[in-house]
């Protein structure tokens, strides 16, 4: 049995390190993609996880692999394509300090993830499914997606999302907006940015636009705010906790963190127990999921800083939060 499983895009991240005895960039390699980001919390945390997903048969691939297993990550969901290169993004600091990614995914293995190579039994021995907006960018992972998202619904899972917008990645903005949209009828908890809201719902307010997300059925919806904290809304009801006051290194990866930090907590619930939550139980939750992602930013990368169970509950006795 599986706390959660994710299913999703695994790639290589390459981000800036400074520069070599020629004075051209350098890169390094890091493991990256959300779904895979989400599970290495979790199973940091302790809980026990599967990850869904496609690489190359090269070696980025055994690379990625690698990285998950060292991480405790169930991998029997990993396939690997004869065909297709595993997929790699760039990261480019830009000169007022923002990130912009290349990716080369043409197509890219995450992106051939078929139906068939999706493992029923691992869904089926899941309490909690995962999943982002990447995979459904292009066919065949699309179909692969929401043929797990029906079995995951059938089987009674919680499913939790988290649309990253990464307009790169689709073919129209329009697209981009229809396919989102459609995953978020599947959704029972939901992670999203402020600017994701945005997209998603044309509003800018917080209350609107997350009470047209929950009068889609979503019973548990985030709107991670960085240092500003978090805004939820659960049963009608809204509310907004500061996060921990941590000296910040890189915030790469912190709503991946946060939601591992989440679903860590929900980990052991029925669909019927999330809808029964007190205020206080989702307070409790956000403020974990707060101390998890105010920890991930303290070192470099998306997952090297990620917390154990011990620095999270250490956070929340002794670091102060921050204040408006
Ligand atoms: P991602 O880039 O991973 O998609 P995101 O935009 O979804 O990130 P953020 O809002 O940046 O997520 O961060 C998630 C959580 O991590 C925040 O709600 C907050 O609790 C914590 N966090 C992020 N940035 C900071 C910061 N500068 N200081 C303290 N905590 C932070």
């Amino acid at each position: 049995m599986f706390d959660v499983v994710a299913l999703g895009e695994l790639l290589i991240d390459f981000t800036p390190y400074g520069t070599s005895a020629n004075g051209y960039p350098l890169f390094e390699r890091n493991p990256g993609g959300a779904p895979a980001n989400v599970l290495t919390t979790l199973a940091k945390l302790g809980a026990d996880v599967a990850f869904i997903g496609k690489v190359g048969d090269d070696q980025f691939g055994k690379f990625l692999k690698n990285c998950l297993q060292k991480n405790r990550i169930d991998t029997s969901g990993l396939k690997t394509s004869p065909d297709v290169s595993t997929t790699l993004a760039f990261v480019h600091l830009t000169d007022d300090g923002d990130r912009s990614f290349s990716f080369y995914r043409n197509p890219g293995a995450d992106m051939m993830l078929m139906s068939e190579d999706v493992p029923v039994d691992i869904i089926k021995s899941s309490r909690i499914f995962h999943f982002g907006s990447i995979s459904l960018t292009d066919e065949p992972s699309r179909s692969a997606t929401l043929n797990a998202l029906k079995l995951a619904k059938e089987n009674q899972l919680i499913i939790s999302y988290d649309p990253n917008l990464r307009p790169p990645l689709w073919k129209s903005i329009k697209e981009a907006e229809g396919e989102i949209k459609r995953g978020l009828v599947y959704a029972d908890v939901l992670k999203i940015s402020w600017e994701e809201l945005v997209f998603i719902t044309k509003e800018k307010d917080l209350d609107i636009g997350t009470k047209i997300l929950e009068d889609l059925g979503i019973s548990l919806i985030f709107v991670t705010l960085g240092a500003a904290g978090t805004y939820y809304r659960y049963q009608g009801k809204t509310g907004k906790l500061h996060t921990y006051d941590v000296k910040v290194v890189d915030t790469t990866g912190a709503g991946d963190a946060f939601l591992g930090g989440i679903l860590y907590k929900l980990r052991g619930l029925s669909l019927e127990d999330l809808k029964t939550l007190t205020i206080a139980e989702v307070e409790d939750l956000v403020d974990f999921g707060n101390a998890v992602g105010a920890l991930t930013t303290t070192k470099k990368g998306a997952t090297p800083a990620v917390p154990s169970i011990e620095e999270v509950v250490y956070c929340i006795k002794n670091i102060s939060k921050i204040e408006p």
